[in-house]
């Protein structure tokens, strides 16, 4: 058909304007459905897709038309389902077919008294507005299973407070929520430094809660989470089970939903699914748009590897790049650990990474013990950076210390998922944004420190041998 290979030199045309990750996310599942009357009808598979296109990408379709020979005045945009056969489950299953997006006007609010954003002062300011600068969309890699909520995310960012309120999104373990999720709350701050973005996880948000309760500072609490421009909850599937916690949240959710700020939350399932989530709650949390996030696909992981490699500065050859996309297949987070440990294995011992290096260092990470204890964590800790175990876990704030008690407090949350409260626990502290804070340092550094990437494979490699 004409317009197919029409089409098809548009897109060629694209393609090399652009950069990958917005070919992806905004060309790929077009089709050019007709031309008539100096109108280009476009077929897209979403609604953000669709208002995208047409904000941002209209000239560039136009004048690419025009350069391929078709003049046209307007474009309109068609919303097609089964145009991305292959992912129609992911784009148009449950959450979005089902649930169009609700706006919420006719709901009746109950009365909320809503502080007026004023700068915060003395006990304010010690809650984390907790953004971690690494997280942005131009190291996102885009592609199926991510690209709904990234098209969203971007929405959201451009915009906040005005679409998708809250944003929802959901999905296991390890594939880039929180990377998401955070990038939203740089990016607004990007164009907007003044805005009050706040990211907290619901765990945090439980154990400030429990502490302005004990030190009579619930006033305070409130204020700050009702007086963000942008307030992004993650993991809030730990709010299960807390009526109080979920009170306190409502009523934060309805401030700031009446005054048009944003929220984002995450969860590692739907709304529905979460269980003794308040039906109050519940039903706001469908109010704006829930996406479904699901494993990128292997070409996806494929594209992530290399992204991460290139950043650690390690060219990795084709195979490897594969050998890793294929047996790691449920979870970035272990490709992103699995390709941690292979350079810094190579490193060491000054070896460029191949495949069968690999498929050994591999081979025997599938033999993991199931019963990794947290004491074994922080003992091979001390064993490592040879410094007693009860110095460890005393107040000692001595430089030599310090590190080892980061790296343990690491590897409890990276190997076991405990939470800050039972990591601070296990190293003898109270307060838990101690780990918070460790933890937070040891990810940055073994991106940019060699020695603390080597600590963290050593230890590893001894937990698991
Ligand atoms: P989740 O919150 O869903 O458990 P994270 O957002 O913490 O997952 O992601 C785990 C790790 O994988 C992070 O280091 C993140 O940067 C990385 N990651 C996940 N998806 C992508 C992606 N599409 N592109 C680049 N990095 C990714
Ligand atoms: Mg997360």
């Amino acid at each position: 058909m004409r317009e197919e290979r029409l089409w098809q030199t548009v897109l060629g045309d694209v393609e090399i304007t652009l950069s990958r990750g917005n070919y992806l996310t905004w060309f790929k599942n077009t089709r050019l459905i007709k031309i008539s009357g100096g109108t280009a009808v476009i077929g897209v598979v979403n609604i953000f897709i669709k208002n995208h296109l047409g904000t941002k990408y209209r000239d560039l379709i136009i004048s690419t038309l025009e350069k391929n020979g078709t003049t046209v005045k307007s474009l309109e945009f068609k919303i097609q389902n089964n145009l991305a056969a292959k992912h129609s489950e992911e784009l148009d299953g449950p959450t979005l077919g089902k649930q169009p997006i609700k706006t919420p006007n006719q709901a009746v609010l109950p009365p909320t008294s809503i502080p007026t954003a004023q700068p915060l002062s003395g006990v304010g300011q010690s809650y984390r507005q907790g953004l971690n600068e690494k997280y942005t969309f131009e190291n996102f890699v885009v592609g199926s299973g991510n690209e709904l909520a990234y098209a969203a995310c971007q929405a959201v960012a451009a915009q906040p407070g005005t679409k998708y309120n809250p944003l929802f999104l959901y999905g296991g373990v390890g594939i880039g929520k929180t990377h998401l999720i955070e990038a939203v709350g740089n990016e607004v701050k990007r164009h907007n430094p003044e805005a009050k973005v706040v990211y907290i996880t619901s765990e945090q948000f439980v154990q400030e809660f429990v502490d302005a309760l004990r030190f009579k500072k619930a006033g305070d609490f409130a204020s700050h989470y009702r007086t963000t421009d942008v307030l992004i909850v993650d993991d809030i599937q730990f709010f299960a089970g807390k009526e109080k916690i979920q009170e306190e949240f409502f009523h934060t959710f309805n401030a700031l939903h009446q005054a048009n700020k944003q929220m984002i939350i995450s969860s590692d399932k739907p709304p529905g699914d979460i269980p003794t989530l308040e039906e109050r709650l519940r039903s706001r949390f469908v109010w704006g748009m829930s996406i479904d996030m699901q494993n990128p696909d292997f070409e996806t992981r494929c594209a992530i590897i290399q992204t991460k490699a290139e950043s650690l500065r390690q060219h990795l050859p084709h195979d490897v790049v594969e050998y890793l996309a294929t047996n790691i297949a449920t979870n970035i987070r272990e490709l992103e650990g699995a390709l941690n440990q292979v350079v810094a294995f190579c490193e060491m011992r000054g070896l460029e990474p191949n495949l069968p290096i690999v498929t050994g260092m591999l081979g025997s990470n599938r033999n993991r013990p199931k019963h990794l204890s947290a004491k074994q964590i922080v003992d091979k800790c001390a064993r490592y950076y040879q410094v007693p175990l009860e110095d460890l876990l005393s107040p000692k704030r001595d430089k030599d210390i310090v590190l080892p008690r980061q790296v343990a407090m690491y590897l409890l949350r990276s190997e076991l998922h405990l939470s800050f409260p039972k990591i601070a626990n296990e190293l003898g502290r109270k307060d838990h944004t101690t780990a918070i804070h460790s933890i937070e340092k040891i990810e940055k550094e073994q991106l940019v420190d060699q020695h603390v990437r080597m600590a963290l494979a050593n230890i590893k490699e001894q937990l698991y041998a």
